[in-house]
């Protein structure tokens, strides 16, 4: 069975919020389409999950163990809420700077968040950029990485006001955009409820997105089910092909996952750009 993987980025806005009234509408889990039409969820089935982090920060910030502990703590609040055997793990610093995934080793994979100044090529209204690579058949997520716009905005670790004409202005909290992405990374879409972490926009300065809203954590617990993961956690068929040992969790996505093995037939088809 040949199966292929894609790319999805997700484009987070940081622009004035909607006036839109606030619809009651829950947490969204990220679709995507299978080759004979069917739609299946994004879901990790290996954990924990394992990310880089770009060593050489922003210039925006000139603490860069508090940038990368600001992104750590992103990856943390999604930790906390300990549902089934989801984690993520900082590996280590790195100095890769670009997205993409190396099919033929995976096991030499980074998933890695970096920023990029001059460099940035998409929507500049876009804060940063979530992509992840899955598998077209099932919908099982393989590796992610995040960009980070440095060439729009000015970022900061706490969202303080910077002096600016004709009034201050204020940055983009770090921590508040990359709980954000994460979110992404793991396998949600934009919830609709304004006060979520996962809402699509937020305004400069904000910094409440660094916890989560119950929405979120409902979210988080639909994909790693709490409840099945004592009987479902095992060790993955596929842990011979990846450095360290991964948990397999079951999801409420199809059971007939791929395994690695079959990486080989993988095709990165393209890139698909969401806001
Ligand atoms: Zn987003």
């Amino acid at each position: 069975m040949a199966l292929s993987l894609r790319f999805l980025a997700f484009v987070s806005f940081c622009i004035a919020l909607c006036a839109f009234p606030i619809l009651p509408q829950a947490f969204v889990r990220t679709k995507a389409t299978t080759p004979d039409g069917k739609e299946v969820a994004l879901f990790w089935n290996e954990f924990p999950i394992k990310y880089f982090i770009n060593k050489a920060g922003s210039p925006d910030i000139s603490d860069l163990e508090g940038t990368y502990d600001a992104i750590k703590a992103s990856f943390q609040a999604w930790m906390n809420p300990g549902c089934g055997c989801f984690q993520a793990e900082f590996v280590g610093l790195t100095d890769l700077a670009e997205t993409g995934y190396n099919q033929d080793k995976p096991a030499e994979d980074q998933n890695v968040i970096f920023f990029r100044q001059g460099d940035w090529t998409h929507n500049r209204q876009a804060v940063a950029v979530t992509s992840v690579v899955y598998s077209r058949s099932t919908g099982q997520i393989f590796g992610f990485d995040i960009e980070i716009n440095d060439r729009d905005y000015r970022f900061s670790l706490d969202g303080s006001s910077v002096p600016g004409v004709p009034r201050p202005i204020a940055t983009i909290d770090l921590q508040n955009t990359l709980t954000h992405e994460a979110g992404h990374a793991l396998g949600l879409d934009h919830s609709e409820n304004k006060s979520a972490t996962m809402y699509a926009s937020a305004p400069p300065g904000e910094t409440s997105k660094r916890q989560l809203h119950s929405d979120d954590i409902e979210g988080l617990c639909s994909i790693y089910r709490k409840e099945t993961a004592s009987q479902t956690c095992q060790i993955s068929r596929s842990e011979q092909f990846l450095k360290g040992t991964g948990c397999a969790c079951q999801s409420s996505s199809p059971s007939n996952h791929p395994f690695l093995p079959l990486f080989a037939l993988f095709v990165l088809l393209f890139w698909r750009r969401r806001a």
